[in-house]
This record gives C-alpha cells, sequence and structure tokens, in this order.
C-alpha cells in the first residue's frame, strides 16, 4: 500500500482501500489458533464484515472502505500529518501474552500517541495486515475492535487498507492522518537552552507490565495496573492539543523507545543538552511497588523502561504558571523533570543526593541485539 500527499495545497491521502490481495488465505488453510472461531478466513467476507462494523465514516470521507484508493475532502487551512507503524509478532508483540484486542488496540494507540505529539487532531485511518494461513475471520474482526476501541473516543474513521497472507507471523501496518493548524504545529527540533523539562502522566509503567506478563508476579496487587498500562496505553492526545492550541511547548516528542532516549532525538534535534532530575520523574505507586518487589531500580525503569506512550516537550519558564493553570484539562498529570541547558553540557542526570552523572541512553533499536548504552 502507498501513501502519497500531493503537497500542502491538497492534502488527500490517496490509499489502496481494503481490497482483494493474491494470495489470500483461503477456505482450505488449517487453523493454527486454538480459541479461534471455526469459521475459516474468507477474504472478501472479511472485507464486508469490516466495512460494515468499522467503516461508517463522516462528511469528510467521500469515499472509504471498497474503492481502489479513499477519498478523504482536505480541510481547508490545515497541515496534514501522516503517520505509520508497523508491528511484527514476535517483535512488538506476542499472542501468548496479547489478545487480538490488545494487539489492534496497542497498534492503533501507538499511531495515536505521535499524533498526539505533534500537537495534532488524529483523523483518518488505513490498516494493513499480514495475515498467517490459519487464522479465522473472529480473529482479525477483533484486532479491528481493539484498533477501533482506541480510535473511536478520538473521532477516527477507518478509511481503508490492505490484506496480504504471509509466510511466518502477523504483521500490522497503521496509518493515521491529523490534522493540525500551521501555527500550532509541535516538532522535536523547537527546544531551547532554559526551557523547562516535562512529561506527562506515569514512566516506567509499561516496562514493568511487560515484566510482569512474561515472569511471576501476576496475582501481585500492583500487577493489574502495570499490565493495563502496558497493553493499553493512553495516548495524549488531549494534552498534545492543549500544548500545541496554549503556545505552551517549544518542542515535543513521545515516549515510544524510553525517556533517555527518547530525550535524546529531542535533543540532537534541537542542537542542545539537558539535565533531568531523579527524584521528579513521576512513578506510579504500582511501580514504586513493582521495584521493591521485583528489586528492580524504578530510576532505570523510568529512564529506559519505553512504550509509556507519555509526552515529553520543553517549556519557556515564563510559560510555566499558564501550563499548571491548564490542570486537569489535560486530562493527566505532568511533571518537571530538568532543563534544557547548552548542547557542550550533554545529557546528565541528577540524583537525589544530589550528584552528577552522564545520563545512559538505553533503548529499544531495531537491527541489534542489546539496546545500546552511551
Ligand atoms: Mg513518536
Amino acid at each position: 500500500m502507498a501513501l502519497r500527499a500531493s503537497g500542502p495545497s491538497s492534502p488527500v491521502a490517496s490509499t489502496r482501500c481494503i481490497e482483494r490481495s493474491n494470495g489470500f488465505p483461503g477456505a482450505t488453510g488449517p487453523r493454527l489458533r486454538a480459541g479461534s472461531s471455526t469459521k475459516p478466513l474468507k477474504e472478501f467476507a472479511l472485507i464486508a464484515a469490516l466495512s460494515r462494523r468499522f467503516g461508517r465514516t463522516g462528511r469528510s470521507v467521500l469515499r472509504g472502505i471498497g474503492d481502489d484508493a479513499a477519498i478523504v475532502r482536505p480541510s481547508p487551512g490545515y497541515l496534514l500529518l501522516l503517520t505509520t507503524d508497523l508491528l511484527a509478532e514476535g517483535i512488538h508483540f506476542d499472542l501468548a501474552t496479547a489478545t487480538f484486542e490488545d494487539i489492534g488496540y496497542k497498534a492503533a494507540a501507538a499511531n495515536l500517541s505521535d499524533i498526539a505529539a505533534m500537537g495534532g487532531t488524529p483523523q483518518h485511518l488505513l490498516v494493513s495486515l499480514a495475515i498467517p494461513t490459519g487464522y479465522a475471520a473472529s480473529d482479525i474482526l477483533r484486532l479491528y475492535r481493539g484498533v477501533m476501541t482506541a480510535c473511536r473516543p478520538h473521532g477516527v474513521e477507518l478509511i481503508g487498507g490492505d490484506t496480504s497472507a504471509s509466510q511466518r507471523g502477523l504483521f500490522i501496518s497503521i496509518t493515521l492522518t491529523g490534522l493540525v493548524p500551521p501555527k500550532e504545529v509541535l516538532t522535536r527540533d523547537g527546544a531551547k537552552v532554559g526551557d523547562l523539562l516535562y512529561v506527562t502522566g506515569t514512566l516506567g509503567d509499561s516496562r514493568a507490565g511487560l515484566h510482569l506478563l512474561t515472569a511471576k508476579g501476576q496475582a501481585q496487587p500492583y500487577a493489574r495496573h502495570l499490565i493495563d498500562r502496558h497493553l493499553h496505553p493512553t495516548p495524549r492526545i488531549t494534552a498534545g492539543r492543549l500544548l500545541a492550541s496554549h503556545g505552551l511547548a517549544t518542542a515535543a516528542i513521545d515516549l515510544s523507545d524510553g525517556l533517555s532516549g527518547d530525550l535524546a532525538h529531542l535533543c540532537t534535534l534541537s542542537g542542545v543538552g539537558a539535565e533531568i532530575h531523579s527524584d521528579t520523574l513521576p512513578l506510579s505507586r504500582a511501580c514504586r511497588a513493582y521495584a521493591i518487589a521485583s528489586r528492580t531500580d524504578p530510576i532505570r525503569l523510568a529512564l529506559a523502561g519505553g512504550e509509556d506512550y507519555e509526552l515529553l516537550f520543553t517549556v519557556p519558564p515564563r510559560s510555566r504558571a499558564r501550563l499548571e493553570r491548564l490542570g486537569a484539562r489535560l486530562g493527566c498529570a505532568v511533571s518537571c523533570i530538568g532543563t534544557i541547558r547548552p548542547k557542550a553540557f550533554g545529557l546528565r542526570l541528577r540524583n537525589e543526593k544530589g550528584s552528577w552523572r552522564r545520563l545512559a541512553i538505553t533503548s529499544y533499536q531495531h537491527f541489534q541485539e542489546r539496546p545500546i548504552s552511551l
């Protein structure tokens, strides 16, 4: 599937809609998944079911699922945001620890979080799947149900996608569009020396939840919250829009790789350094309890955890009071965790005793066997 933007003056997402692809697993394939529906996967029936259940769209969509491409009416005066994520079974998710709904929800949430980090309003969604032989239609419908559970609260409409067979493993590619007024767009490259570093929500929960899903301890009272935070992260759409529309943030990024790695991305693009104060990193009570029980350093979870899908953003000191006045309207807590410093300062962590060390940048890197540590 290709997604083409024809330029700022004509932001039309041109795509193949959900349509037949060669080699789609048919009725004769073996069924692999225990617990799947007894109905085998038939592509045309699947597309009809998807269109019926999830394909209803509003006035901005002139043509949705079913044609060769979706047709979307451009919104005058807005910039079009485009983001896409590819999730591969065994790399990003494991069907032993997550349901189809969970996987669909998280795939959509990751894209929604990218739109949030740009200050945008999410709008249209395209979902492409490569499906191994043996899946049932009900499995795929459950995956879409998870996708739409994440998207519906934000008014996002499914307008197309593609399907293919896969020789090994399930692949999900989600493309999401969003809108933002030109003067409100948030990027990673605007942080200035002296800006305050803020983060939404709490950090480290997702990694702790992942550990709990794959190890012992799921019966602990803190486990449910952490596992839920791992499987069902909350994209900070409301916070991102408010930061953008009030002109509060000079730069923003969403935390997918982990605070240290994503801070490094923001600082590199802004040409600055930063200091982080470990005693200000927001940790949930559940994360603290998990850290004690598992003898894990909660600061390390917060810095290197990944997949929290919170927003990291920079605010000039003069805007601090205006940010804090937004309060509950943001939909989440915000915490000041440090300050932007000159590039030569690098990235440093100050611990609760006041001593400094260089911030180890530890985050997941594809194509590497181990996380990098600089
Ligand atoms: Mg991102």
